[in-house]
């Protein structure tokens, strides 16, 4: 099975001025369609051939992993946003409760999650996670590290690598995770939630 780099659910300059279609140019249309390219190469002849993604993720080790959580990484990633909304997004029903219940505040959890995609040290991702026993958790995951092989559901991820946002906030990475809450998908996330 040859992977194929998704569809963006959006055009390219929908998410400005948050994040740039310089910026999409790059992160979806090199970044992520390399890590798709270098995977299908990787995977040829190898025991992973035919295996889905997911089972990639969770079973492969060294350059496969890598290229492989990239692809469900980025994907999760892209899939987490929509454009023209308004400035004060925020998850409803019981994805909000169960957040109010963990967090105090939906604010005070925006604080704790931007804390950890801040202070995550190089590259990796900042992870909201329904955990085994269904309760949420914020963690952080360097390179492509992914909460499937620690067999947690993700519900939202920030990428911290610099190639996320150097174009638009240079070395600023609080402003990036600022621009982030401003165009986070809830009903996503809240479908994510349920499953
Ligand atoms: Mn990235």
């Amino acid at each position: 099975m040859k992977f194929e780099l998704p569809k963006l659910p959006y055009s390219f300059d929908a998410l400005e001025p948050h994040i740039s279609q310089k910026t999409i140019e790059f992160h979806y249309g090199k970044h992520h369609q390399t890590y798709v390219n270098k995977l299908n190469d990787l995977i040829k002849g190898s025991a992973f051939e035919g295996a889905t993604l997911e089972q990639i993720v969770q079973k492969s080790e060294g350059g496969i992993f890598n290229n492989a959580a990239q692809v469900w990484n980025h994907t999760f990633y892209f899939e987490s946003f929509s454009p023209n909304g308004d400035e004060d997004r925020k998850p409803s029903g019981d994805l909000l409760k169960a957040i109010e219940q963990k967090y105090g505040s939906f604010e005070q959890f925006m604080d704790d999650f931007s804390h950890a995609a801040t202070t995550l040290f190089g590259s990796g991702w900042a992870w909201l996670i329904k955990t085994k026993d269904g309760s949420l958790d914020i963690v952080q995951k360097s390179n492509a590290e992914n909460p499937l092989q620690d067999g947690n559901t993700p519900l939202l991820t920030c990428d911290v690598w610099e190639h996320a946002y150097y174009l638009d906030y240079q070395n600023r990475r609080p402003d990036y995770i600022n621009a982030f809450w401003k165009i986070v998908n809830w009903d996503i996330v809240e479908k994510r939630f349920k499953q």
